[in-house]
């Protein structure tokens, strides 16, 4: 066991994402690593984060064809024609705003997924797999999102 103190540092950068479509998945690995870059941690980890309960944080494969399939798979899971007892706004009084959105099928695509990531950073760097990309995956509509990526290490 290893029980040395650490002279732990965290470093927390805010994404301002604009998505397009939903599904979308967003390639944020970039934005990431280059935020573990100005943290200067060598070894701890990184927190990639959704505010959001209809856009979630997933880790896999930036291959167009996939990610068409990835597209098409979450549309089978959740269907967004089917009929959500959240979208009966007839009925439902908790949680509506002004603008409230049909997307009780995002919810349900978001509850498979979930909303964070963690990565270890060794040597200053992520230690992602060869074909392991980091995304923000949109599941409602083009929104305004936002990703907390914070970094905690030495
Ligand atoms: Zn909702």
């Amino acid at each position: 066991m290893n029980t040395r103190t650490l002279k732990a540092t965290s470093y927390t950068q805010v994404l301002q994402i604009e998505t397009e479509r939903a599904p979308q998945f967003v390639d944020i690995t970039d934005e990431v690593e280059e935020a573990i870059r100005a943290s200067g941690v060598q070894n701890g980890l990184v927190l990639i984060y959704s505010r959001h309960t209809t856009a979630a944080i997933r880790i896999n494969e930036n291959e167009p064809l996939l990610l068409h399939d990835l597209e098409e798979f979450l549309r089978r899971v959740a269907p967004p024609d089917l009929d959500y007892r959240h979208n009966d706004f007839s009925i439902r009084t908790t949680n509506m705003t002004e603008d409230e959105c049909p997307n009780g099928h995002a919810h349900c695509q978001h509850l498979l997924m979930g909303a964070s990531e963690a990565v270890p950073i060794i040597a200053g760097k992520a230690q992602l797999g060869r074909w392991q990309r980091i995304f923000l995956v949109e599941l409602d509509r083009p929104r305004a999102r936002e990703v907390i990526i914070q970094i905690v290490g030495e």
